[in-house]
Formats: structure tokens, C-alpha cells, sequence
């Protein structure tokens, strides 16, 4: 791509952020988080953001081999620190209704190498410091986008020059947020209303539970009577409506904590905070994981799902048909947020309380014994493949095709 073209793309993409991604309100401050490798994007978010009526953007610069170098260099003991004012940042923020971008083009090897037990004592302590934080997560806009970063997209495109990598992903970017279409922010509408009639149909559905099977998978993921289906546009406390993940391809819920059964397979590798988990499989009873076999990384998931007693159970049920734009380019990103948008996937950990009705409002308690998991942690897994059927499973044992071979068995 040329370069006075491209950069063309990148101001499209940064005006899709702002318009779709954060709905930015006129007057409103904007803090963003981002990797230094970012800048030139964030540049034109930025400029974009001042041009729809920020009033402030505040960019929180991270160089993410720092993080290495701590990992490999300072006191194991010392992992658990995390300074106090980045926690104030992100509570004021919230406080003040402000919109927030994370931008996630991190090196999928960052931490390769690094003693699991050392990644999941920083993750642990992380989590614990910001936890206090979650009862801001439906206040203000949010959204979350990624960036051609050179270390991502070179194990995206490896054998190739860092700058022919870098390229090539940024295609696969724009493509896949369809910013390379005549008109992206019009795109974005009707995609939006497009997965709304999915959400609709399978909030109406009201299933009781989930049937997945597939090579490696024979699962049943009990759903919560209040359950809710949510996809692409999310609603907010300070009455904003935006589009969380740019891209998105995806209709969520939440599965019962207490109601899961079986064995699933993965069908994409898990890029885990810099390493790599593949090949797994988990087995559930009762909701908790209770095996873990892997051909690769095995230990570092244990490790994540013994970071609080709720970590081994779902908290994500999301379904993705097979040919979605993402899945069909036939690679892998090493991204969740591009991988999870590929496949059908499920999340242990915290649910979303957007997925169960009046969820927002509740207490933990409440929350909980409804069917709601809560954990320090959510990280998604890829289970979808074209071999996937999944059924509803109706109250009084009814059972319903939702998808065969990996598409939807209905129509909206
Ligand atoms: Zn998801
Ligand atoms: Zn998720």
C-alpha cells in the first residue's frame, strides 16, 4: 500500500473507532491505553477524537518489553507491586463517565520462556489491585481495538520482512473491521442490526442449556433462567451505545456457573499473556473444570484456573459461525480479540453482568445465585470449527438445531 493511501486507511479506521467503536460524546474526556508501538494510530485517534468534540485525550503509554526485562531481572517477590496512581487513573476516569480505548496489539511471545508460576503471581496480584474497579464496568463507553504492532504481526506473518508482515497485517485488520469498504461507519450499522436479530431470536429462544458437539467435544453449558444474549452494540450508564470490540462477529451470554458438563476440545491455540497454550482440552462437572490435557502450555492454564475458586468455572458462551470473515482468511492471529471472532468460543472466568437480566444492578451475591460467575479473570477460548453442531435444549428436554457444521441452522 502506498503510503499517502494508507494513511488514508488509518484515519478511516481511526474515525470508525470514534464514531462506532467509542460513540464518542461531544465534551467528552477520552483515555487510552496502548503500547508504544501504537503511536502512529493513536495519533489519528486522537486527532479524530478532538474533531468529534473531546475534551481531553489522555494516552497512557505502556513499552511493553519493560515488562520482560521485569520479569526477567527484578525480585520474584517484587511481581506483585503495582503503583497506586495508575489505579487512581483508571478510578477517576470511570467516575467522571469519561470513554476509554485499549488498544491490543501486543507480541503473542512476549513472556516466552518466563516461569508460569511468576506470570501467575503478577496476573493474580494485577487483578486483585484493579478488582475493585469492575463495579465501574457498565458505566462509561468502551471499546477495544488492535494495531499492525511489528513483533505481532511478524508471528502472524513469519519467513517475511518485519515491514512486508507489517503490511500484510494491517490488510487483515482493515479487512476484517471493514474499513477497506466505501462507506465503514454505514457498514457498521447495518452489521450491528444484523447480529441484534441473532441475539433477539436466542433471547426470545430462552433456552435451558447448550448441547456442543464436535470432534473432541460433547458438552452441555446450562444456562441461567434470566439469561440475556448480547453482541456487537452495548449500552451504558451515561447513555451511550457503542460497538466494545472492533472487530466483532460475535452473540454472547452467560453460562450457568454450577451447570456445565463434559469435554471440549480447543481449535485455535490460546495466545496467554505470552504464551502459548494449544492443542487442550477441559473437562467439567458441575460447572468446574476439573481436568486439564494439553499438548503445549498445559500447566500455564492450570495456573489460570487456580487463580480464585471461581476461575475454573464459564463465564462466556459465544457463538461465531465458521464463515465469518475472520475464520475465512485461514490464519491465525494469536489475538483473542481477532481469534475469538473466528470461532465459537467460550470464556473461563468473570460473566458479564450485561448477560443477565438486571445483572448491572445486583450484588456479587445476588449475581452469583442467579448463576453468574465472578472471577479475577475472563480469558476466552476457541472451541467453533465446521464440524461443530450446537443444539438448544428446551426446558422440558426439546431439542433445537442453533448451528450445524459451524453456521446458524436458523434464519432472521
Ligand atoms: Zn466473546
Ligand atoms: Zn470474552
Amino acid at each position: 500500500m502506498e503510503n499517502q493511501e494508507f494513511e488514508k486507511m488509518l484515519e478511516k479506521y481511526a474515525d470508525v473507532v470514534v464514531k462506532v467503536g467509542l460513540n464518542l460524546r461531544k465534551g467528552q474526556k477520552l483515555s487510552i491505553r496502548a503500547i508504544i508501538e501504537d503511536a502512529p494510530f493513536i495519533r489519528k485517534v486522537t486527532e479524530s477524537a478532538y474533531k468529534a468534540g473531546a475534551k481531553y485525550v489522555d494516552v497512557l503509554w505502556v513499552d511493553e518489553r519493560l515488562t520482560r526485562i521485569r520479569f526477567e531481572h527484578a525480585d520474584p517477590e517484587s511481581l506483585t507491586e503495582t503503583p497506586n496512581w495508575i489505579y487512581s487513573r483508571f478510578e477517576e476516569h470511570y467516575q467522571n463517565g469519561e470513554a476509554e480505548l485499549a488498544v491490543a496489539s501486543s507480541d503473542p511471545d512476549l513472556l516466552f520462556g518466563i516461569t508460569p508460576e511468576l506470570i501467575a503471581r503478577e496476573r493474580k496480584a494485577r487483578a486483585q489491585k484493579f478488582e475493585p474497579l469492575r463495579k465501574y464496568a457498565n458505566v462509561s463507553n468502551w471499546c477495544v481495538v488492535a494495531t499492525a504492532s511489528p513483533a505481532w504481526a511478524r508471528k502472524v506473518f513469519p519467513g517475511i520482512s518485519t515491514d512486508e508482515a507489517q503490511s500484510k497485517l494491517w490488510d487483515a485488520i482493515f479487512n476484517a473491521c471493514r474499513i477497506d469498504l466505501l462507506d465503514p461507519v454505514q457498514e457498521w450499522k447495518n452489521h450491528a442490526s444484523k447480529l441484534a436479530k441473532y441475539k433477539d431470536y436466542l433471547s426470545v429462544k430462552h433456552y435451558d442449556a447448550l448441547h456442543y458437539l464436535a470432534p473432541g467435544t460433547d458438552l452441555t453449558v446450562g444456562l441461567p433462567d434470566k439469561h440475556l444474549w448480547q453482541g456487537a452494540e452495548a449500552s451504558f450508564k451515561n447513555g451511550i451505545t457503542c460497538t466494545v470490540n472492533i472487530p466483532t462477529e460475535e452473540v454472547f451470554t452467560l453460562p450457568h456457573k454450577d451447570r456445565v458438563d463434559g469435554i471440549v476440545t480447543a481449535t485455535r491455540p490460546l495466545n496467554l499473556s505470552g504464551t502459548m497454550i494449544e492443542d487442550f482440552s477441559l473437562t467439567f462437572e458441575n460447572g468446574r473444570a476439573v481436568k486439564v490435557t494439553a499438548k503445549k502450555g498445559g500447566e500455564d492454564f492450570r495456573k489460570l484456573i487456580d487463580t480464585d475458586e471461581n476461575a475454573c468455572r464459564l463465564g462466556e458462551a459465544a457463538l461465531v459461525p465458521n464463515s465469518s470473515p475472520i475464520s475465512q482468511r485461514g490464519h491465525l492471529f494469536y489475538n483473542t480479540l481477532f481469534d475469538e471472532n473466528a470461532s465459537c468460543h467460550l470464556a473461563v472466568g468473570n460473566a458479564y453482568r450485561d448477560t443477565l437480566e438486571n445483572g448491572i444492578d445486583m450484588t456479587d451475591e445476588e449475581f452469583q445465585s442467579q448463576g453468574g460467575n465472578k472471577s479475577l479473570i475472563h480469558t476466552d477460548f476457541m472451541i467453533g470449527s465446521e464440524h461443530m453442531d450446537i443444539d438448544g435444549i428446551q426446558r422440558d428436554g426439546t431439542r433445537e438445531p442453533i448451528m450445524r457444521k459451524g453456521e446458524w441452522a436458523f434464519e432472521v
